[in-house]
């Protein structure tokens, strides 16, 4: 059972959505506007944010913001009417970590819930390795952890599924497909410049960490392959 935050003014699809998560065993908390989810999120922990972006008082995007600085960990789902994809990589850039344009099937928001759900969980002894390292990073994925020389990244939860993912098969090509399998959804059909807004994060809090050792920590590169995917190199000799 998790505990889900449903941020949406529409009546309708907010009722909607707090019947489907119950029945599903989930325990919802349904609120109509930011302010009121921005003070739910003060007092309780919740494991996953449906967020409409349109929302009455404040703008979606700052909900998401506020949310994530008050549970960093929390997986923020975004639920747009803006099939914009700038409003999209906005949302992801302010830290949600997936979304959902309307109107959508409740079963595939459903099954993006339960994807998001198993993800958040630490994962077993029996799936990935504990630690990878390459050069000065370390990371930790049973605490999910991950520094450059005990300089943490401070990575949001897909960026930080998406680094493992490279590192698990380091020095391998990795195509766009496989990834967005792999750290978002088995049955992911939407635009895929989610991956590229994440790796580009990725990519940055890697530079940020290493530029703030001193000397500057060995990191390794997530090389773009044109028209396929993505590969981690090992950091090169200096
Ligand atoms: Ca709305």
């Amino acid at each position: 059972m998790a505990t889900v935050l449903v941020v949406e003014d529409d009546d309708k699809i907010g009722r909607t959505l707090e019947t489907a998560l119950t029945s599903n065993g989930h325990q919802a908390a349904w609120h109509r506007t930011g302010g009121n989810a921005l003070q739910a999120a003060e007092h309780s922990e919740f494991d996953l944010v449906l967020l409409d972006l349109g929302l009455p008082d404040i703008d979606g995007i700052d909900v998401c913001r506020g949310l994530k600085q008050r549970q960093p960990r929390t997986v923020v789902v975004i639920l747009t009417a803006r099939d914009e994809e700038m409003d999209v990589i906005v949302g992801l850039e302010s830290g949600a970590d997936d979304y959902l344009v309307k109107p959508f099937r409740m079963t595939e928001l459903l099954a993006r819930v339960r994807a998001h759900l198993r993800r958040a969980e630490p994962p077993g002894t029996d799936t990935a390795p504990a630690t990878y390292t390459s050069g000065d990073l370390v990371v930790d994925c049973q605490r999910r952890r991950a520094a450059v020389r005990d300089r943490e990244l401070n990575l949001r939860p897909k960026e930080f599924d998406l680094l493992a993912r490279l590192l698990a098969d380091a020095g391998t090509a990795l195509s766009r497909t496989q990834l967005m399998a792999d750290v978002w959804d088995e049955n992911w059909h939407g635009p895929t410049k989610t991956l590229d807004v994440h790796i580009s994060a990725v990519r940055q809090r890697l530079s940020d960490s290493a530029n703030e050792t001193e000397p500057r920590g060995q990191v390794p590169v997530i090389t773009t392959l044109r028209g396929h995917g993505y590969r981690l190199d090992p950091p090169g000799p200096c």
